[in-house]
């Protein structure tokens, strides 16, 4: 019998780590996964998991503790999901930004160039890369990078340094241009699951909701959830099948760039009557928009053309936003009922 392949996911604690730990344990991967270290023990995304897969600290602002990794368990492929994630934090935090989600990948870079260079890496690219292009509503691979907030511009740059390390040291470096992918285990910085947490917490009559970012209730004491624009533009996918594309791509001949999206377009208040009316409520009673929650500069309405992950990778959408809003929403009602909060 062969021996299984190794994967190193750095950041298996996130949404898609997690997800893509499961997908590699069901192919028979060794999964190695770092976190970052803290004085918790608990990683709700990966409890699951614990004694499945090896858990390593790192962190990328750590180039050392990058080089550990990697030297120890001579990965066949490396999937850099960390970031710092959160574009609203990006702004309070513009330095930190820069440190963990530009600089950190091209540190996961230097790692597999000197310590395993035939290593396949997968670098987490967002669409926010394209934040204020104008002329484009459907993102291909070749759409210019115009990103408009301290986060897309991190990413760009990263964006960049991948296609960089390919042609430069002729590394299997790829990148999946990713637009916004949601799930039960998405953080609550995220509007959606703001959106599938507000309306469990209002089914289920919750006095003490989870707070905001503003450091408030998520649900006021009027049973109003605040959230910022209600007419920003989405192209919503689900997390689980984004971490099928990830692998895939490290499975072709040569590394490749792909967009990954639903080419389909919704607004916030789509993800809100889609939530609300599965648990037979009206959104437009308990949403309202709270100018404090709106981002300085926003992005524009674009899609993702997946079309060549499709062709090439025979990739494809399953789950689309009212399903995964309802998923979403039962998920929080499940887990406030088991937590009786
Ligand atoms: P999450 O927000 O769920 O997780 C981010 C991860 O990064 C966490 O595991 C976090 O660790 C880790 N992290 C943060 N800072 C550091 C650091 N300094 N060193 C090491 N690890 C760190 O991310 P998602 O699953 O939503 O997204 C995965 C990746 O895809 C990210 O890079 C994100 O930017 C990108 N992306 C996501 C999209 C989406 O819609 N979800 C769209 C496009 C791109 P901890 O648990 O300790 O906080």
């Amino acid at each position: 019998m062969s021996k299984p392949k190794t994967a190193v996911i750095i950041g298996v604690s996130s949404q898609d780590g997690s997800y893509l730990a499961e997908l590699l344990l069901d192919k028979g991967y060794k999964v190695v996964g770092t976190i970052r270290r803290t004085t918790s023990m608990v990683h709700e995304n990966i409890e699951h998991l614990k004694g499945k897969i090896v858990i390593e600290a790192a962190d990328l602002t750590d180039q050392e503790s990058l080089n550990a990794v990697i030297e120890r368990h001579q990965p066949h492929e490396v999937y850099n999901i960390a970031s710092q994630s959160v574009p609203g934090d990006a702004w309070s935090h513009p330095f930190y930004t820069g440190e963990v989600t530009a600089l950190g990948p091209v540190r996961v870079f230097e790692a597999v160039r000197h310590f395993c260079p035939t290593a396949r890496v997968y670098q987490a690219t967002s669409r926010e890369i394209h934040g204020g292009v104008s002329g484009h509503e459907t993102a291909t691979e070749s759409t210019p990078m115009f990103a408009n907030n301290p986060y897309g511009i991190a990413k760009a740059y990263a964006h960049m340094m991948v296609d960089c390390y390919r042609k430069s040291y002729g590394m299997y470096v790829c990148a999946g241009i990713l637009f916004n992918h949601e799930s039960p285990r998405r953080s609550l910085h995220f509007v959606t699951r703001k959106i599938s947490m507000g309306v469990a917490c209002i089914k289920l009559g919750i006095k003490k909701p989870p707070i905001n970012e503003l450091g408030e209730p998520l649900v006021d004491a009027d049973g109003k959830l605040h959230l910022g624009d209600l007419n920003s533009m989405r192209d919503w996918g689900y997390a689980k099948d984004y971490v099928e594309a990830m692998w895939m791509m490290l499975q072709q001949d040569m590394p490749k760039d792909y967009v990954i999206g639903t080419q389909t377009r919704h607004s916030i208040k789509d993800a809100c009557k889609a939530a609300f009316d599965h648990v037979g409520l009206n959104w437009e009673d308990h949403v309202v928009s709270n100018h404090r929650l709106i981002r300085p500069t926003e992005i524009t309405d674009m899609i993702g053309d997946y079309s060549l992950a499709t062709k090439e990778l025979g990739w494809k959408p399953k789950v689309y936003l009212k399903e995964l809003m309802e998923i979403m929403v039962d998920s929080d009602i499940d887990w406030l009922k088991a937590h009786s909060v």
